[in-house]
């Protein structure tokens, strides 16, 4: 079938593979009532599923869609899915929710005409000594008043996809984007840390990016472990001249960048240090 690494759950029944989920008339496929949520299984663990299924939830109810699982049936339910893998596969786990029946209008003509499914797929994750190169990016983050910035919306990545290229063309692995401030937000799909003097920083939540759940976890993570972590307004400024920089994301947890622009970068200690934590966590 070629989706041999997928296992799909909708309607109540689970899918080996890729099952057709939209039509031409669904609300999604034609005007993007689409939110969805990233979270793992690996090494026999699901950090923070709960949050991850409650972000969906969220999500749903911020574009005007009725969400329609409970988290902890949610979450039980990746339970079960994840059981379908070998125990050794880095699986990526992707709930959705979307508006199917469509109107005459923007809005869906039935809003609780929800649709859920839950897509398993074998995606392995990054190295432990990944690491990657950074640039600035032209393109920015929409405020709240231009898009549903508070939901992980599918409507919302066409503007990272088309930064990530932009950095790609130019030979980079990620695109750091600001928002309309010229304040730094986040990667193209990771939030962005950097260290310097022993001291961590962060740009704080403004309601342009997402405060990712991961983010959130490292923050405490090394607080707890005695570091000073400030979240803040930041300027590219600061990150051309940090120590380390790293990032965090669902997909490959704590990524250290080894270039910004032409200046090469060591990942350091507090990268490190900040993944070990995690990974700590994750198997407690
Ligand atoms: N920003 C964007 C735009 C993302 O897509 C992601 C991945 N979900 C993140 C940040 C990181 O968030 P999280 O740690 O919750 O995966």
């Amino acid at each position: 079938s070629g989706w041999s690494d997928t296992w799909t759950w909708i309607d109540g029944t689970w899918h080996e593979g890729n099952p057709p989920i939209m039509g031409p008339r669904t609300h999604a496929s034609w005007l993007g009532s689409s939110v969805f949520d990233g979270a793992r299984f690996f090494e026999g663990v699901m950090p923070d599923i709960d949050l991850h299924c409650k972000r969906v939830n969220d999500s749903a109810q911020a574009l005007g869609i009725n969400p329609t699982m409970r988290t902890g049936e949610m979450a039980e339910l990746t339970r079960e899915g994840c059981a379908k893998f070998k125990s050794d596969q880095q699986i990526y786990i992707k709930p959705m929710y979307w508006a199917e029946n469509d109107g005459v209008g923007v809005i869906a003509a039935d809003p609780q005409s929800t649709r859920f499914c839950l897509c398993l797929f074998d995606a392995p994750m990054a190295a432990k000594d990944a690491s990657v190169s950074i640039t600035l990016s032209p393109f920015r983050r929409p405020t709240m008043e231009t898009m549903p910035v508070n939901a992980k919306a599918g409507c919302l990545y066409p503007n990272n996809a088309r930064a990530m290229l932009e950095a790609r063309n130019r030979g980079f692995d990620n695109a750091v984007v600001r928002d309309m401030l010229g304040n730094v937000a986040e990667l193209t799909s990771a939030n962005i840390f950097m260290a310097k003097e022993g001291k961590v920083h962060t740009p704080a939540p403004n309601g342009t990016f997402l405060n990712g759940i991961t983010r959130q976890r490292v923050i405490r993570l090394l607080s707890s472990a005695g570091y000073e972590v400030f979240e803040r307004t930041m300027g590219y400024d600061e990150f051309l001249e940090a120590d380390e920089i790293f990032s965090t994301g669902n997909y490959n947890k704590v990524t250290p960048v080894k270039r910004i622009e032409d200046r090469d970068l060591q990942p350091g200690p507090i990268a490190a240090r900040a993944r070990e934590l995690y990974w700590e966590f994750s198997h407690a």
